[in-house]
């Protein structure tokens, strides 16, 4: 067993914030005849969130890694799941023994995927990618996407074809519009046409899909949307797009880290500078003295200290190393507010520092 150090840092997970968080959304969608399939590899897979989506009763669990699935499967998780990251070749064999659904973009992936699930005697439900701008996963010819549909639909006789997704606003930024996503429903429609039956499943995107939904105009076909960021965190969607998500925590992980040092330091360094911990040359802005405090954690922990949110108001982060976070404290120390060495500070989370912090080893999860 590895060790994991109790006491700080430590992340706290409000399983009845997420559980709202999932109920919420799924409830959202249902109006709109969409059903979810919660993605947790935000999450990093960590179980008792996973329990929250299964106990909420979405139609399937995803995540992009296979270990994460796999846990699940062991854990007895009887929810489908859905391998959200196109497979690769070499764990087509897994992906068909762990999951139920995946998302593909690649005939000689299918083949593959078809041969195993012959040899395993499964029948193994794919969901045929359009890339529709975004430029990341998908089929950019929707003439071959075409033809390989009929080829799944006819020759691999292990495979189902469940139907069709979309992945936007990941690597190009692309943005979930009405038309964008009509466009789905068209690649959808042209291949019903050549099989000759109706698709069970028109997937349109991810958390930035959810806007369709508040705006009600979300093409009609359209009937699963794979959400994670959106459940887990809420954060993009109002601060980003400025939709209205008072209804939902935003603050259903909380970072709880501790207080190593406070002291008064100049605020610009003291001698030659050359580069810091990570190679990196730094600008240092000088405010004089200042009142400063370090965390006993670092980057090591979450990636990029700038995505660290404080909840309490005049803190501001300065940098930090692997294993050191570096605070500045005047603005609470003139308002006679005083951070001793011992003190915990508590920290929302962004999307990268929740995946960094739920894949650290060195974190204590706290569940409440
Ligand atoms: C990560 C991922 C999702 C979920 O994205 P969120 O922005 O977290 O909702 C959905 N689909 C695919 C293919 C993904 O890789």
């Amino acid at each position: 067993m590895a060790y994991v150090k109790p006491g700080n840092p430590k992340l706290i997970v409000d399983l009845n914030k997420l559980r709202h968080n999932i109920e919420y959304v799924k409830r959202m969608c249902a109006k709109d005849g969409v059903q979810i399939a919660g993605v947790i590899k935000g999450c990093t897979g960590l179980f008792p969130c996973v329990e929250q989506f299964e106990r909420a009763g979405v139609q399937f669990i995803g995540s992009s890694r296979l270990e994460h699935l796999a846990e699940l499967k062991e854990q007895g998780v009887q929810a489908p799941l859905l391998m959200v990251r196109i497979p690769m070749i070499s764990e087509a064999e897994d992906v068909v023994r762990i999951c139920e659904y995946s998302l593909n973009s690649e005939l000689a992936t299918l083949k593959t995927l078809n041969k195993h699930a012959r040899t395993q005697g499964k029948i193994h439900n794919v969901i045929l990618m359009a890339d529709l701008g975004d430029l990341r996963e998908g089929w950019w010819d929707k003439e071959e996407m075409t033809d390989v549909a009929e080829i799944v639909e006819n020759e691999l006789e292990n495979l189902h074809l469940a139907g069709v997704g979309v992945n936007v606003g990941c690597y190009g930024s692309v943005l979930a519009t009405t038309e964008k996503l009509q466009e789905l429903v068209d690649v959808a429609e042209k291949i019903e046409a050549r099989i000759g039956r109706e698709l069970e499943i028109i997937s349109g995107g991810a958390t930035t899909s959810l806007m369709r939904i508040m705006d009600g105009n979300l093409p009609e076909r359209i009937n699963n949307l794979r959400v994670g960021e959106g459940i887990l965190l809420a954060y993009d969607l109002p601060t980003l797009y400025g939709y209205d998500c008072s209804n939902m925590h935003q603050d259903v992980f909380t970072l709880r880290a501790e207080v190593i040092e406070v002291k008064d330091k100049p605020s610009h360094p003291i001698g030659e500078i050359g580069f810091d911990a990570f190679g990196h040359r730094v600008q240092y802005e000088d405010r004089g003295i200042r009142k400063r405090a370090l965390l006993g954690l670092g980057k090591v922990d979450y990636g990029n200290p700038a995505e660290l949110l404080p909840r309490m108001q005049g803190i501001q982060i300065l940098g930090a190393s692997s294993d050191h976070t570096i605070l500045d404290i005047q603005a609470l120390a003139d308002q006679g507010k005083e951070i001793m060495v011992g003190d915990v500070l508590e920290f929302d989370l962004s999307y990268a520092t929740m995946v960094y912090l739920t894949n650290s080893g060195n974190i204590d999860k706290v569940f409440i």
